[in-house]
């Protein structure tokens, strides 16, 4: 596909990042890969807006993949940062700030009783897990294919290869003994979990879900789904861990257990918690969490958890998000999704919008999607050419048909506006787009 504009700044960055780092990026779906053309190389951010190496101005969808819930260069988490930053950046030692932190979680979320601050996401799941697994004392962990806990070894097995019920590995580096204790099975199939206890039993140490998942593009928990692996677990000796890295602190207040109030045993968290810093955390039942070291014998650390300046941006940006904010992000969403639905209907372009409280993403089938099988059936073309056209327009969104789109309280009038500007065109383009 040929791109009538261009981005030389960019492509030149690009090049440059390609010879010292592979693929040129130091996180894959950056690359564009899945849609062509040349990766953005952002230089500055100001509430909703992004601007890149060659000085063009985008309405941001992505927002750092979530973190940026109040836009970019809030002044409030600014100004935590650079009086965090004035008294020193680390200091390996217990500070007032992670403990600040740690509360402002356990009084939002009522089923966390205690926390502990990692650096990811990707820690925060490693570390959820190997706690089950000590807690129980079982070796499998049941998890669903499209749902992504990040890069751990054993939660990379998905169900890609058609022979995933005992988890075969999926990226090359993972061995067939770390996958083989993982049991992927299809999202929103309560059966397949009842199944999978009972050809498993007693071996089973948790299920970890996405709260909701967002990771293969936003596809809701079926009504009574997440509740039903809660008993599941409870029935069977098993921990049930929800992934709060995306939805945490950003489908409400308290996150997805806001919006349907299962009570996990352990949650995961990351993005919004940082406020655009390396912050993330784990934590659940007061007894659970008593096993992990030095309390416990279940060892987890980092040199760099509960960082200073992190804590200070993810505490400042929590303290701002009260109903208010929610509420804003709740209906900047809501329309957007009525007018992307709008434009795409219009162009006669089958699509669902799907969305998951402010979450969204737009599924180019009309049939319904209910796991990753579902979502990989949409005309992904269709998505490639709406992106480029909404990116030549000046419209960030997410480089992949499996991504959730993210608004921010920065989303104001003028930034919907620019939207509902670009999106005729996009609709076009993906009507008259071809395989
Ligand atoms: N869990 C979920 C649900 C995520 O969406 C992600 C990242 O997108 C992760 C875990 C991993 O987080 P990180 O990228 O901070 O390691």
């Amino acid at each position: 596909m040929a791109y009538s504009y261009e981005a030389p700044v960019s492509q030149s960055l690009f090049d440059r990042a390609s010879v010292v780092t592979p693929g040129g990026v130091n996180s894959p779906v950056r690359a564009f890969r899945a849609v062509g053309g040349t990766p953005r190389f952002m230089v500055s951010g100001t509430g909703p807006y992004l601007t890149d190496a060659d000085g063009r101005e985008y309405v941001d969808l992505v927002c750092s993949w979530g973190p940026m819930i109040l836009g970019h260069s809030h002044p409030e988490v600014i100004a935590a940062v650079q009086e965090a930053v004035s008294q020193g950046t680390s200091f390996g030692t217990p500070g007032e700030g992670e403990v600040a932190l740690a509360e402002e979680i356990v009084a939002r979320i009522e089923p966390v009783e205690q926390v502990r601050l990692v650096s990811s996401g990707t820690e925060a799941t490693m570390s959820a897990i190997r706690l089950a697994r000590g807690f129980t004392g079982r070796a499998k962990v049941v998890k669903f294919a499209g749902c992504y806990h990040g890069h751990v070894d054993a939660l990379l097995a998905a169900a890609g290869s058609g022979v995933a019920t005992f988890g075969l590995p999926d990226t090359p580096g993972v061995t067939g003994a770390t996958a083989g204790d993982t049991v992927v099975l299809p999202y929103n199939d309560l059966d397949a979990v009842r199944a999978a206890f009972a050809a498993h039993p007693g071996e089973i140490a948790c299920v970890i879900t996405e709260a909701s998942p967002g990771n293969m593009g936003v596809v809701p928990p079926a009504d009574g789904f997440n509740a039903g692996l809660k008993e599941l677990c409870a029935a069977n000796g098993a921990l049930y861990i929800s992934d709060e890295v995306m939805t945490g602190f950003r489908t409400s207040k308290s996150g997805w257990y806001g919006v349907d109030g299962v009570r996990p045993d352990l949650m995961t968290f990351g993005k919004v918690m940082g406020g655009g810093f390396p912050a993330a955390a784990f934590g659940g039942r007061g007894d659970v969490m008593a096993h992990l070291a030095p309390a416990g014998p279940v060892y987890q650390a980092g040199t760099l958890s509960g960082n200073p300046v992190a804590t200070a941006a993810g505490l400042a940006q929590l303290r701002l998000l009260d109903d208010a904010a929610y509420a804003k992000i709740d209906a900047v969403s809501a329309e957007l999704r009525s007018l992307v639905g709008d434009a795409l209907t219009k162009e006669g372009v089958a699509h669902t919008v799907s969305a998951a409280s402010n979450m969204f993403s737009v599924f180019f089938t009309d049939r319904p999607v209910r796991d990753y099988e579902d979502a990989k059936k949409q005309d992904v073309f269709r998505f490639t050419a709406f992106f480029h056209s909404m990116l030549e327009q000046g419209v960030y969104l997410p480089p992949s048909a499996f991504e959730s789109w993210f608004v921010s309280t920065a989303h104001d009038e003028r930034a919907v506006e620019r939207i509902a500007a670009a999106l005729p065109a996009a609709a076009r383009a993906a009507s008259e787009a071809t395989a």
